[in-house]
């Protein structure tokens, strides 16, 4: 049998992940607890069963009402950046060596303070416990296309201001599709002008047409999920000629429902292609799967050999926020796990 490497030890990257839906459940319970609040393990259902069966989300709105319970927890700004920080050493224990969570500091404003206060004290959060564990932290400013038009341009001016301070894209969230992704068009322009990738959630309940919009309308370089790119092979080649990232997070498309099953998710396929694909937890806390348990399953359901998953996993080289210094590291990891049998 051919020894097999640890998928935990697998160097990688994880950039798609929801900053308030991927704390650690421990540093939740322990938050809830301090604060006095009633919550126990039954009111953060782990649900990364197939959508609407017994062991899944019921339907979307089960999956934001639980979500929701998390930043209402947060009663000041010292609880917010004890969750990032548990946050951090969680990843560091995956194997992650570039972390870039979609942070909405609009969750906690103007509640806890001011967007601007909220995101710096995020920011210092996570840039201080990377450096405690080695782990570089960059963060995705997200705008959500479901509600946040009023205050997008308020968002952008704060990515604007952090832009290569621990900010390093803007992004655009949200479950509804189309987005109406030209109401963000000239926030995502500030951005690009200010140094910012744009990277927006699309092709995830919508077809490729959105993200074809993304590209067109936002000049987004990476997709946040996408896998519905496959329904038109024609844009699959598109999405290789323009270099396009697709940060996929298989196990949360089985548990939101968007593919039936893990064996008929797409990224192998595109990955086949020759897309660049990024495996991603999106939301930890919810799916109950963390970044390394979705190579688990590209090796376990989809055939995947240890050289395939450093390839898989090589695909982070591309994440444009990650410093030169990073991608050295992960290129000499990636080759390093390949040598150690
Ligand atoms: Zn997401």
């Amino acid at each position: 049998m051919v020894p097999q490497r640890s998928v935990h030890t697998l160097p990688k990257v994880h950039v798609h992940a929801h900053l308030d839906g991927s704390y650690p459940r421990q540093a939740v319970l322990d938050l809830a607890r301090r604060r006095g609040v009633d919550l126990s393990e039954h009111d953060l259902p782990v649900r990364g069963g197939p959508f609407g069966t017994a062991q899944g989300w019921r339907d979307v709105w089960e999956f934001f009402d639980a979500y929701g319970k998390v930043p209402a927890l947060v009663a000041d700004l010292d609880d917010l950046a004890g969750l990032c920080r548990a946050l951090v050493a969680q990843e560091a224990a995956q194997g992650v060596v570039y972390l870039e969570p979609a942070i909405e500091p609009q969750l906690y404003a103007p509640r806890l303070g001011s967007l601007r206060e909220v995101t710096r004290v995020v920011l210092q959060a996570l840039g201080e416990a990377g450096g405690e564990h080695g782990v570089e932290v960059g963060s995705l400013l997200t705008v959500n296309t479901d509600q946040d038009e009023p205050i997008a341009a308020e968002l952008t001016a704060v990515a604007v201001e952090f832009a290569g301070a621990g900010v390093t894209a803007f992004a655009t969230a949200g479950f509804e599709e189309p987005s109406g992704l030209q109401r963000f068009a000239s926030c995502a322009a500030a951005a690009r002008a200010a140094g910012l990738p744009v990277v927006a959630h699309a092709g995830q309940t919508g077809g490729w047409e959105c993200v074809a919009e993304a590209i067109d309308v936002l000049g987004a370089t990476r997709i946040s999920h996408g896998v519905r790119s496959v329904e038109n092979p024609d844009f699959v080649r598109r999405l290789v000629a323009e270099g396009i990232v697709l940060d996929v997070a298989p196990v949360s498309n089985v548990a939101l429902g968007i593919v039936p099953d893990l064996a008929a998710h797409p990224a192998p396929l595109l990955h086949a292609a020759g897309v660049g694909v990024t495996l991603n937890a999106d939301d930890q806390l919810w799916f109950g799967r963390s970044v390394s348990d979705q190579y688990t399953v590209a090796r376990e359901v989809w055939g995947f050999s240890d050289s395939q998953l450093a390839a898989l996993a090589g695909h982070g080289l591309r994440i444009e926020g990650m410093s030169a210094a990073t991608r050295h590291r992960l290129g000499a990891a990636l080759a390093a796990w390949l040598e150690d049998v």
